[in-house]
């Protein structure tokens, strides 16, 4: 039996992993569960999928958790706290540990499982952008196996042949083609994009997903940040990768070669796929998403991103040529827009505002060999001038 812990367990990604692992009781055993605040779908969860524990990084909500659970016969473990997570990521009973907490909260529980050379399934992008160095030194020191679960790098990991660590150039990769769906204002004008509310930001076109990688698809940063992802998992630069809009969202990315073979992964947008293919690797196993039918797609369209109605993906690609700790400070502020956003505290051209105006307050510096200290060092600074910007706004 392989041993799963699934952080973020509540999300959508972690909703999506336990109807995969679900499908398979003889192969996998939840080893954990983790959550943020939500008590009651986590109770739900442990009486589904029975894990040997459940965190609660909010302590009421654990205190909540156990009474919700204290009729059952043999009750998880429940933890609580930010050292829950990192202590079920790091457990040995843990082979695999899924990674979808939202944000950069998901970086030290990640790191944890990837120190312990473990099966790291990651969708939270945001541990890469913040840390993509101290990450993949880390995975490289231990042996740990790190899958890409957000749709476009499955798709580009799929698409490239096993030994493309030893460098995209000597595997005759040309360039990568990051799809994006453009989100669900590809084609407003500007100045209804000015007014656009959150709920409309959070009604994505294909997929759907948590609120901030919602509103962050809306903005465009979503692709910025997968820009970032990229450049790490696959050891290579912001010039190499090429950002197309794709509003079906059927083809997931492309690999260009140099003999002029384009190879895309293709499949209906449900996230289960993706998951599926890093939990049954190097093998392959159904995962409850309908086949694609291509006659009732029948057209894929694509078109170029326009860099002026959404200018956060030009602050992404501009702080992921400038390397350092750009992407940090981009991640920080990103995370306090949207929050501000999604509380109605300033408006949506307000988040590429903030964005843009902490990147010039807290200049880049150079992050080699820094460890994770560092790192939320710098986290927090970009957090504090964010949140400072945003109550000059909303004043
Ligand atoms: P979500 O908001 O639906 O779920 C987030 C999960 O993280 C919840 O279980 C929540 O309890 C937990 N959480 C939130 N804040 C936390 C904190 N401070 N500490 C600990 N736990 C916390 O988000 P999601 O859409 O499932 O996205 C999760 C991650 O996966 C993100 O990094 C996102 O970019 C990435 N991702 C998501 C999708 C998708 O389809 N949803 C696709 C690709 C990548
Ligand atoms: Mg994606």
């Amino acid at each position: 039996m392989i041993g799963v812990t699934v952080l973020g367990s509540t999300g959508s990604i972690g909703v999506s992993t336990l109807d995969v692992l679900a499908r398979y009781p003889e192969r996998f055993r939840a080893v954990a569960l983790t959550a943020n605040t939500d008590a009651e779908r986590m109770a739900e969860q442990c009486r589904a999928h029975r894990p040997d524990f459940a965190v609660m990084v909010d302590a009421g909500a654990a205190t909540r958790l156990r009474e919700l659970l204290a009729d059952m016969p043999q009750p998880p473990e429940v933890l609580s706290g930010v050292e829950g997570l990192e202590q079920v990521a790091a457990m040995p009973e843990a082979d695999y540990v899924m990674a979808a907490i939202v944000g950069a909260a998901g970086l030290r529980p990640t790191l944890a499982a990837a120190r312990l050379g473990k099966r790291v399934l990651l969708a939270n992008k945001e541990s890469l952008v913040v840390a993509g160095a101290l990450l993949m030194r880390t995975v490289a020191d231990s042996g740990a196996e790190l899958l890409p679960i957000d749709s476009e790098h499955n798709a580009i990991f799929q698409c490239l042949p096993p030994n493309f660590t030893e460098g995209l150039d000597r595997v005759g990769v040309e360039r990568i083609l990051l799809t994006a769906s453009g989100g669900p204002f590809r084609d407003w004008s500007l100045e209804r994009i000015a007014s656009a509310t959150p709920a409309q930001a959070c009604n994505h076109p294909n997929w759907s997903m948590g609120r901030k990688i919602s509103v962050d698809s809306a903005t465009m940063m979503n692709k910025g940040l997968e820009l970032i992802e990229a450049c790490w998992l696959f050891n290579t630069r912001p010039e190499h990768i090429q950002v197309v809009i794709h509003p079906q969202s059927v083809i997931h990315s492309l690999v260009q070669y140099s003999d002029g073979s384009v190879l895309a992964e293709l499949g209906n947008p449900d996230m289960r796929t993706p998951i599926a293919h890093a939990l049954a690797w190097p093998e392959r196993f159904p995962s409850g998403v309908a086949p694609l039918d291509l006659f009732t797609i029948a057209r894929l369209d694509f078109q170029a991103p326009d860099l002026e109605r959404f200018p956060c993906l030009a602050l992404a690609i501009q702080a992921a040529r400038e390397g350092g700790t750009a992407p940090v400070v981009l991640n920080a502020a990103n995370e306090i827009a949207v929050a501000a956003f999604l509380d109605g505290r300033i408006d949506f051209p307000g988040i590429a505002a903030v964005v843009s105006e902490s990147l010039q307050c807290l200049p880049s510096r150079s992050v080699e060999e820094q460890g994770l200290e560092f790192l939320l060092a710098v986290d927090s600074e970009a957090r504090a001038c964010a949140e400072q910007l945003v109550r000059e706004r909303a004043d």
